[in-house]
């Protein structure tokens, strides 16, 4: 599926301006400065043909990719920006929440979080939301270039089992670097079987 054309097709800024879903849909979550847009252009090798906005957290819409009509993924927006206000927040709390409870279509959220900082509040909120709604996710550890390993390793298994109690959930845990390209492949891997074919 990664091989095919990717085409930006819908910005929403609320749950009425979202396409109709027609395909299986793959959204992409995490705090701004995650790695999302490297991750996103790691994966469809196109995104920075696509790629409109590059302050993520800023734009409060949540953007839609057509992957050559097999499938769908979701630019959804980043939060947890230091200086974002209130009414800011929100926005962003509302919009996630109706897509990520109310969405038809959609197979699959990957929480991004970064290897270094690790799991914060805020992506416990969209983990907690996630259960409640019965909406499959699955954590993609970024970054992981930036520390050892063996470190990478430990922070994996404590979110794991962190998770371990979880019902919506998808293990394993996926961690990659796009700058290093590690993990890349596998996660396309994972991700292609959502995929229609
Ligand atoms: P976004 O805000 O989540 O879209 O994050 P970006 O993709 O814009 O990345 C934020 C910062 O992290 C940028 O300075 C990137 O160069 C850096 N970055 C992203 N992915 C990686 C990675 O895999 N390894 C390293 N070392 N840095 C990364």
């Amino acid at each position: 599926a990664f091989r095919n054309k990717l085409t930006f097709f819908a910005a929403a800024k609320s749950s009425s301006s979202f396409p109709p879903p027609e395909l299986p849909e793959i959204a992409f979550a995490g705090r701004s400065n995650v790695g999302k847009s490297s991750l996103l252009n790691a994966l469809t090798r196109q995104w920075g043909i696509v790629r409109t906005s590059d302050k993520p957290g800023l734009t409060q819409t949540i953007n839609f990719f057509n992957l050559g009509s097999k499938l769908c993924l979701v630019d959804l927006p980043g939060y947890g920006f230091a200086y974002a206000k209130e009414e800011v927040k929100d926005a962003w709390e509302e919009l996630v929440k109706e897509y990520v409870s109310t969405r038809v279509g959609l197979k699959r959220v990957c929480l991004l979080i970064d290897t270094k900082w690790g799991m914060k509040p805020r992506d416990h909120e969209l983990i907690n939301l996630m259960e409640r709604s019965q909406t499959k996710y699955q954590i993609v550890l970024t970054k992981t270039d930036m520390i050892f390993p063996i470190d990478v390793a430990r922070h994996a298994m404590q979110i794991e089992e962190s998770l371990k109690a979880n019902k919506s959930v998808v293990q394993p845990l996926m961690m990659v670097s796009s700058k290093s390209g590690a993990g890349i492949r596998s996660l396309r891997t994972v991700l292609s079987k959502i995929a229609r074919f």
